[in-house]
């Protein structure tokens, strides 16, 4: 069984480095305690190195990231660095479509002493997934859109190859998270399909696929009616699936009912490899005064052990990701050592202190 494993780690802009840190030691922690390696890479990319060097993702990078198991990517990106177009440097992105890595898990988790804009029935707890193809959809054009003086124009793609691959990850996640006792096995399409051609079509491959899973359930809804319900019964989803943009707008809103984006975590996942990254931007803003939020990193650092331990079939990995998750949301929960966005005054150095600490009850 293979127990050691390479981890590409992009430590990124701004608040970047400050919070993958104490990231990479807890996890360096865990694997010791395990029994299991991690040999982490360091790869140089974003906006500082794009300023310093004229290159946003080296190849040299590049070509760590597709032979490591796993890519571990902090925040990237800086307002004040852009190319020659205006647009920002986003290494992100182009690791996303050089991987193929076609779908963006966004987990939405609002547990019992978490803070949150709702105002929650206590036996509602809210637990799901949303998925966002991130290949395709609205982005396709990004960075050659068109524009005249008086026209601009994107395209949206959907293509059955990647809607068939997507569609299965997400039949799958919910199959996973009912054999694991996370959710009932029903995955939602999310779409505009009274408007637009495209979505019909994209609904129509994701009822094909339902078909293949007939131990789960499927239903269909209007992108505007799932942002509402979002809003007014977030516990009634499972695990839903959407296009790129849409799923850009709707995972800052299931940020936004976890208490903000310090608290969410993201994975972008191909068949080959995979990304782990907060869903937050670098905050240049906070950067440099060591009080960023480190929970989201270290979120996201679970999902990767979650996602190495289930493909390598690993139990120790797939151990240590639900108990890191476990702890670190104790330690939100727990609410003793909150950073500045979250209500609280504590440093990103406390706030994973307190997460180290929650591991050793759990
Ligand atoms: P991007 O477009 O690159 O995702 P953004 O424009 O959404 O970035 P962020 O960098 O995510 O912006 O920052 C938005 C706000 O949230 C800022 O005020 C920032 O300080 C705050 N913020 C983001 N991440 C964190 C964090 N980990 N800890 C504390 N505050 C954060």
């Amino acid at each position: 069984m293979k127990n050691t494993f390479d981890v590409a780690v992009f430590e990124g802009d701004g608040i970047g480095p400050e919070i993958i840190r104490p990231t990479l030691d807890i996890l360096a922690d865990l694997a010791v305690q395990g029994g299991y390696g991690l040999n982490f890479i360091g790869c140089a990319a974003g906006a500082a190195h794009y300023a310093n060097t004229g290159h946003s993702l080296p190849d040299t990078s590049m070509q760590i990231a597709r032979g490591a198991d796993a890519i571990l990517l902090s925040a990237m990106g800086l307002p004040s660095v852009r190319y020659p177009d205006g647009t920002e440097i986003s290494p992100q992105i182009d690791l996303r479509k050089a991987l193929n890595l076609f779908a963006g898990v966004r987990p939405v988790r609002i547990f019992p002493g978490q803070k949150t804009p709702l105002n929650l029935p206590d036996d509602k707890p809210v637990d799901f997934v949303l998925i966002r193809e991130s290949t395709e959809g609205l982005f396709h054009t990004q960075g050659c859109g068109e524009v005249t003086e008086n026209e601009a124009r994107e395209t949206l793609l959907i293509t059955r190859k990647t809607s068939e691959l997507l569609f299965k990850f997400a039949f799958d996640m919910a199959r996973t998270r009912k054999d694991t006792g996370r959710g009932p096995g029903h995955v939602t399409c999310v779409d505009k399909a009274n408007v637009f051609r495209a979505f019909a079509f994209f609904r129509e491959i994701f009822d094909k696929e339902a078909t293949q899973h007939p131990d789960l359930t499927s239903d269909h809804a209007y992108v505007d009616a799932t942002a509402l319900w979002f809003v007014q019964k977030p516990w009634d989803f499972d695990v839903l699936v959407t296009e790129n943009m849409f799923g850009d707008i709707l995972s800052d809103l299931g940020a936004g009912l976890m208490g903000g984006l310090g608290v969410a975590p993201s994975a972008d996942i191909g068949l080959d490899h995979a990304v782990f990254q907060p869903c937050h931007g670098s905050a240049p803003d906070i950067a440099g005064q060591g009080v960023a939020n480190p929970f989201a990193m270290i979120l996201s650092g679970a999902m990767m052990l979650d996602w190495l331990g289930t493909r390598y079939d690993n139990a120790a990995l797939g151990a240590d990701g639900v108990r890191l998750r476990a702890a670190t949301e104790a330690a939100i929960a727990q609410g003793g050592a909150l950073t500045r966005d979250l209500g609280g005054a504590a440093t990103t150095d406390q706030a994973a202190d307190a997460v180290r600490a929650a591991l050793r009850a759990v």
